[in-house]
């Protein structure tokens, strides 16, 4: 059985062909710039050259038309016809208190993602178009949607609400979903097949730092806390997003500089964190970089977004009653060493010691904590595709 996974942003596309009977993956790429001039596809498949396609592309549709032509070719194609696509699997960013799992998609599917719009406004939009343009191409075929937020629906009230007046919660669902679920999940599922022991009774914390960044305290194999919110803006220094912060900053900052709510929207998640911290970028390694020839601006970004992930591990173990495993994929987590021990410097109350000469290691799977520390430290890279197609295909198939 083949599953196609499809990941649509607002103008971009990324697919991954995976063959479910051994999970490899056939083919792979990235559609960029969709209804932008200069629309490229990047293509790859299994034991050959990337391929790059330039065509104008001025919608999903295209774009998805494209890749389906890609996975025909002769040449760097992975399959003769349309027929050995069996199902799709959607990821959908925002599933609001609606979906807890993930869904074979049909109308009513479709109606109900779109009234989770106002919760995402940048990201469900692109999300369901990409449903929307795969469903007219390939019309027979099962899709699936996998949501973001559905691994962090086992949060209790105590973990999600926010102190606002409660009717907020009732009428407008103002409240703590959390993103990143399907990272936060695949990396708990890997860390009890490296142990070798049921999640049941073990408390982890999963780091997942890339330029969105957030925490998961997850308890018995559940979701108990996450650090991002109704949106993706809170928790975590992030690239460009600021996290926390005071909220009477927001207001502050309208007043005095005379900004409208769309600047300070852009303010905080475009222009913050580790970038406007910094000044240098919002990619990492720039910042360690420079952090490296002594630029101030970028050892307190690095600092600031270390000490940051340090107080949510600290505060998780408190609120869980303990730490057994942590965690560090995405990204960052997966390749900066200096993100990791500085994560970790100071932790040794808790019982997390790092081993300097393991955390030398780079995207793949490791234990980089020394034998003697109570609290295992893991770099586990995250598959959200696997996990995605994975659902697909338990769904289609049932
Ligand atoms: P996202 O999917 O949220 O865009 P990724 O998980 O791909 O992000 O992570 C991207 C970030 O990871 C980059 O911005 C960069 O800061 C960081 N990163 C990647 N490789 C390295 C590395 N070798 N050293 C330090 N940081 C890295």
């Amino acid at each position: 059985m083949n599953v196609l996974v499809v990941n649509c942003g607002s103008s971009s596309l990324k697919y991954q062909l995976i063959n479910m009977n051994d999970e490899s993956v056939l083919a792979k790429g990235l559609v960029e710039r969709i209804g932008i001039e200069g629309s490229v596809l990047k293509h790859e498949k299994e034991g050959l050259d990337k391929v790059v396609i330039e065509e104008t592309l001025s919608d999903h549709k295209d774009a998805i038309n494209l890749v389906l032509k890609t996975l025909l070719d002769a040449n760097h194609g992975a399959v003769k016809s349309l027929d050995e696509i069996d199902a799709v699997g959607h990821r959908v960013v925002h599933g609001g208190e609606k979906f807890a799992n993930s869904v074979l998609i049909n109308d009513e599917v479709i109606e109900a993602m779109k009234e989770c719009i106002s919760l995402a406004p940048l990201h469900n939009p692109p999300n369901i178009i990409g449903i929307e343009a795969c469903k007219e191409l390939l019309p027979d075929v099962p899709m699936v949607g996998v949501f973001d937020t559905a691994f962090h629906q086992t949060m209790e009230p105590v973990s999600f609400i926010y102190p606002l007046p409660y009717e907020y919660y009732e009428e407008m669902k103002v409240r703590r979903y959390g993103f990143h679920g399907t990272s936060h999940k695949y990396v708990s599922e890997r860390v009890a097949e490296l142990t070798g022991k049921s999640l049941e009774g073990t408390k982890i914390v999963t780091c997942h730092l890339g330029n969105g960044a957030s925490l998961t305290a997850i308890k018995d194999g559940k979701s108990f806390d996450t650090s991002m919110g109704m949106t993706p803006l809170e928790g975590l220094v992030m690239g460009t997003r600021c996290g926390d912060i005071d909220p009477a900053i927001v207001i502050y900052l309208m007043d005095k500089k005379n900004l409208t709510s769309e600047e300070v929207d852009e303010l905080m998640n475009k222009k913050s964190g580790v970038l406007g911290l910094s000044g240098v970028s919002s990619d990492f390694r720039d910042i360690e970089g420079a952090a490296e020839e002594g630029n101030e601006r970028a050892q307190l970004a690095l600092d600031k977004f270390a000490y940051t992930v340090k107080k949510y591990i600290g505060s998780y173990a408190a609120a869980m009653g303990g730490l057994d495993v942590l965690v560090f994929t995405a990204g960052l987590g997966e390749n900066s060493a200096i993100a990791r021990k500085g994560v970790c410097e100071g932790l040794e109350f808790l019982g997390v010691e790092i081993d300097d000469e393991k955390n030398s290691v780079r995207g793949k799977e490791a234990e980089v904590s020394k034998d003697s520390s109570k609290v295992k430290v893991f770099v586990i890279p995250t598959n959200e595709e696997i996990m995605i197609a994975r659902d697909t295909k338990e769904l289609a198939t049932k």
